[in-house]
């Protein structure tokens, strides 16, 4: 079970009560949610930043094609 603590200091946005937002983690998302009123809140934490890398390198093969031909086009 994900441990859950209140947020010193944080005002609930729906009822406006401080102290009440207790936040988690599960699943890769951060989680929020007031004791006060019924007020709930999720936002991922997994940026999908890891993943640009792949695709990259599975295209990296077509700069060096456009190269060649960019020089035979520039011949006189
Ligand atoms: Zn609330």
């Amino acid at each position: 079970m994900p441990v859950k603590r209140f947020i010193a200091g944080v005002v609930c946005p729906r009822c406006g009560e401080m102290d009440k937002i207790r936040a988690w983690q599960e699943a890769g998302q951060q989680h929020r949610e007031c004791v006060a009123c019924d007020f709930t809140d999720q936002l991922d934490l997994q940026a999908p930043v890891n993943e640009l890398p792949t695709r990259v390198n599975q295209t990296q093969a077509d700069p060096a094609d456009e190269i060649q031909v960019v020089r035979l086009i520039t011949k006189p």
